[in-house]
Parts: structure tokens; C-alpha cells; sequence
């Protein structure tokens, strides 16, 4: 079948479930599934030069200038350090539409699935009638990358050290002052903020991470809900809606209270129906792949809803019904009811983990520093990682007597047999720059460091797992290993 009849098939469909519901609820609908189907094609749109979080500018805009005859690109501006912020356009339609990403510059998912999106937008095939319709229906707006000074150094803030999501009224910054001109400029009728959030989030109250957030920012203290909003909402709601089943649980709300300085509410309060999503986590997704995405799936899906008036029909009760952020329920490792010694005695106790990522040099790459990030009664927290520890003694290991030369000389010592004579930490002459590789199964330390032994909040302890007074697993800078598994070094 072609893909234009395909399309007219599905709007009938849709057409027909949505008069058939009374209420105003959209039931999911299984025969309209452009997310599936987007979900399904993705590594073909897939920008595959940007593959981890802390990509820098200067690789950013080589992309941009390639991009072909159906986008116009123009430098809209300069970054306080001058780096050139761009804009980006594509189609000719009546509703305008605006997303900006990485106004906080550690924060580059929406920016990778931005360049995805680009791809898809840039290409001929079977979604053809798709971007057709898009192109006639919406002019596309979209700032990748508002604040690259930030980007450059892998943080938040911008070169002036100012949160860009606080200078909305104020517009001190250029990027804020250029990011103000254009909402202005085009007199968006649909605006997308995206963020990221901390990957510690649950959503609502189960055991799921929160791996994209939405928010409908207020627009006053009040919180009311205008047309402006209220579309906003309903847009959600669907978005909501069409990603459930490929991330079932994982959706959640952004707490809605009102921020008069930051941009998405006062982008609301101007008149945009404006949408948040902030990017979270996802086990075995350090780097966001996955989640970028589901950026690319809930933005395409959105732009798809606004060309059609989708979210038109969608009852508050979707928006209303998402559960909200669960703000650090999440830890990396849980060691769920271990024995603890202190003065002679034992207790009980949950141990959390969470692996912190350091900068190296450059802030392209990093490395991790774990620590405790919480001990005593963790029922209420979930984990990454949970080790069921009853019977367990959890017990600081010893230092390897010997100081070896180098990571050469570490990589043939047998870690299980250490583990197992209590060994968890190793002295090196020479412990490599920011220890790329943290995730060593033995604790590095320089030629006379010595481990850290407390197993309180903050600290980093190297932990042996013991039962029967045998060791079966350990934990090293905050992973856990299985002793009986053992190493195999060539994975370092
Ligand atoms: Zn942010």
C-alpha cells in the first residue's frame, strides 16, 4: 500500500475512535501508530557522528551546515564567548512551532535527536506524506544548542555562570536576549524546552525510572489553565499517550510550580503553548542513546498531533493522570539488608550507591567517583542495581601488599583470587589520568593512598560481600562484581 493512502486509511480510523468517545478521553489507540512505526525505522535517521553526551560545538556545526535545501539555516546569534548560536527552518505552514535545546549546557540529549530529526526531515521515503503534511502545516523553528559555552565545558551555566532558565525576565546573557527575539519574532504558537533531568528520578511511585518528563509550565502563580496551557496539556496527554508502549511506566510530570524567571513559564505566560521534556534515565543508557530516541519519537509525534489538531480532543484527565517526578528515589546500587560492623557489634543496614561522573581534562570524556549515597532503612528507594544481601556481611577489604609499576602490571594479578584473600584495592606507581577506566574491579590508589574504610554517606568505600566467611561478591568504586564470575580484563 502507499504510504499517502496509508495515511488517509489512518485518519479515518482516528477519525471514527474519536467520535465514538463521548467523555473526551483518548483511549490508546492501536491503529493510529506513527510512534511505532518512527520507533521501528530509527536507525536510519539516526545521526551516528554523535554517540555520547558530551559533544562540543565545533562538532555540532558541521552537521548544521550540511543540512540540505529544505531547511534554511542562519546564524541567529553569538554566545558570550562567541560562539555562533543557529537557527534552523523548514516548511511554509501557518503554525509556527519552536524548540530550543541545551539552554543548560550538560544537557544534550534533545540536541542528538534534533540532529536525528533533521535527518528525517531531510529525506525522501515512504514517510513522505508525513513530512509533506508537516512542511504545510507547520514552520519549524529550531535553536540546537542555546547555550554552547556551557556545552564546551560539559555544565550547566553559561560563560557568565548564569542560569540562562533564570534570565528570562532579566535577559542579561545573549543567549537569553536571542532566545527572547526569536519567540518574539516568530510569535510561536507551539514551544518545546528540553532539558534533562537527574537520572535518579522515579516516576510517581513505582520502581521505574523517569526517563522523559513533561511539563505544561504555569504561567502564573495561580497556576491556571488557559487555552495557552490547556493546549499544551492536551498535547501532552497525547504524547503521553502514543509513548506508553514503548516505555511503558517511564513517563512522568515535572513539578508545576511556578518559576517567574525561567523561560518555559514566561514562554507560556507570552503565549506559546509551551512544552517540557526533560530527558532522565534509563538502566544500560549512561549515554542517553535510548532516550534521545524517545526525544526524536515524542517530538515527531507532537509536531505530527499540532499539524493535525490531534491533542484537540484530549481531556485534561491524560495530562492530569501522568504521575509526577519522584525526585531522587533512585540509586545505582542497593545492598538491601546487609550487617555492618561498628564497635564490636553488627546491624543491619541498606547501603546505596551512585556512580558521580567526574570530567577529565577537556570535558570529553569522564571518569567515575562513586559514593555512599545513603545508608540505613532504603525500602522506600529503588536502585539500578539491587543485591538482595540478606546473610551477607558487608566488610571494608584490605590493600594488595605490593606496589605495582602500572595497569599493565595490574591486569595480570588474578582479581578473584584477591578478592577472595580479602584484597579490593591495589597501589599504583603511576594511577593513569582521572583513572578512565573507574570501572576496574580493583580500587586504584597512588603508591601510598590509602582505601577508604568508613561506610558512610560521601565516602568510597571498597566493599567485600561475605556469607559463611566466604567472599562472593564485591563492590569497587560503586559496582558490583560476582567473585565465582570472576574478571576477564580484556573488557578494561
Ligand atoms: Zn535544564
Amino acid at each position: 500500500m502507499k504510504m499517502g493512502h496509508f495515511f488517509i486509511l489512518l485518519e479515518f480510523v482516528f477519525l471514527i475512535a474519536m467520535c465514538g468517545s463521548d467523555s473526551g478521553e483518548v483511549k490508546p489507540l492501536p491503529p493510529y501508530d506513527l510512534t511505532g512505526k518512527l520507533a521501528d525505522t530509527y536507525s536510519k535517521y539516526q545521526e551516528k557522528s554523535i554517540s555520547d553526551r558530551r559533544f562540543k560545538h565545533s562538532e555540532l556545526v558541521p552537521l548544521i551546515n550540511k543540512l540540505g535545501a529544505n531547511f534554511e539555516v542562519e546564524k541567529a546569534g553569538k554566545s558570550i564567548e562567541g560562539r555562533d548560536i543557529y537557527l534552523v527552518k523548514t516548511g511554509k505552514g501557518p503554525i509556527k512551532v519552536l524548540l530550543w535545546s541545551q539552554m543548560h549546557g550538560d544537557e544534550s540529549t534533545a540536541t542528538m535527536a534534533l540532529l536525528d530529526i533533521f535527518n528525517f526531515l531531510g529525506q525522501n521515503d515512504e514517510f513522505d506524506a508525513l513530512r509533506q503534511q508537516l512542511r504545510e502545516q507547520l514552520t519549524i523553528y529550531f535553536i540546537p544548542m542555546l547555550n554552547p559555552d556551557g556545552a564546551e565545558r560539559f555544565e550547566r551555566r553559561n560563560a557568565l555562570g548564569i542560569d540562562l532558565n533564570r534570565d528570562a525576565q532579566r535577559l542579561q546573557c545573549p543567549e537569553s536576549q536571542l532566545l527572547k527575539r526569536i519567540r518574539d519574532q516568530t510569535d510561536a504558537d507551539w514551544g518545546f524546552n528540553l532539558h534533562d533531568q537527574s537520572r535518579y528520578y522515579a516516576a510517581g511511585s513505582k520502581a521505574n525510572t523517569a526517563t522523559l518528563s513533561f511539563l505544561a509550565p504555569a504561567y502564573n502563580e495561580q497556576k491556571e489553565i488557559n487555552q495557552v496551557r490547556g493546549d499544551a496539556m492536551r498535547l501532552i496527554g497525547w504524547m503521553n499517550t502514543q509513548l506508553q508502549p514503548l516505555i511503558p511506566g517511564k513517563i512522568a510530570k515535572y513539578y508545576d510550580g511556578f518559576e517567574p524567571r525561567a523561560f518555559g513559564d514566561n514562554i507560556q505566560k507570552w503565549g506559546t503553548s509551551t512544552v517540557l521534556i526533560e530527558s532522565g534515565g534509563l538502566a544500560n543508557d549512561r549515554e542517553k542513546q535510548e532516550i534521545r530516541k524517545f526525544n526524536y519519537l515524542a517530538l515527531l509525534t507532537a509536531m505530527d498531533a499540532i499539524a493535525n489538531r490531534r491533542y484537540a480532543p484530549v481531556s485534561l484527565d491524560a495530562y492530569n493522570k501522568i504521575p509526577f517526578n519522584n525526585g531522587n528515589a533512585f540509586h545505582d546500587l542497593i545492598l538491601r539488608e546487609v550487617e555492618v560492623e561498628k564497635e564490636g557489634n553488627w546491624y543491619m543496614v541498606d547501603i546505596a550507591f551512585r556512580n558521580n561522573e567526574r570530567d577529565m581534562d577537556g570535558n570529553r570524556e569522564f571518569y567515575y567517583r562513586s559514593s555512599v549515597s545513603d545508608i540505613g532503612d532504603l525500602s522506600i528507594f529503588y536502585a539500578y542495581e539491587d543485591f538482595p544481601g540478606k546473610g551477607y556481611r558487608a566488610v571494608p577489604g584490605k590493600t594488595y601488599p605490593e606496589v605495582l609499576p602500572n595497569i599493565n602490571a595490574l591486569k595480570k594479578l588474578d582479581a578473584s583470587k584477591l578478592w577472595r584473600e580479602g584484597y579490593t584495592s591495589v597501589r599504583l606507581q603511576v594511577v593513569p589520568q582521572g583513572q578512565l577506566y573507574s570501572q576496574y574491579p580493583l580500587q586504584l590508589l597512588s603508591g601510598n593512598g590509602n582505601p577508604e574504610t568508613d561506610i558512610i554517606s560521601g565516602t568510597n568505600p571498597a566493599l567485600l560481600l561475605q556469607k559463611d566467611g566466604q567472599t562472593r561478591f564485591v563492590v569497587v568504586n560503586g559496582f558490583l562484581f560476582d567473585v565465582q564470575e570472576g574478571v576477564k580484563w580484556e573488557r578494561y
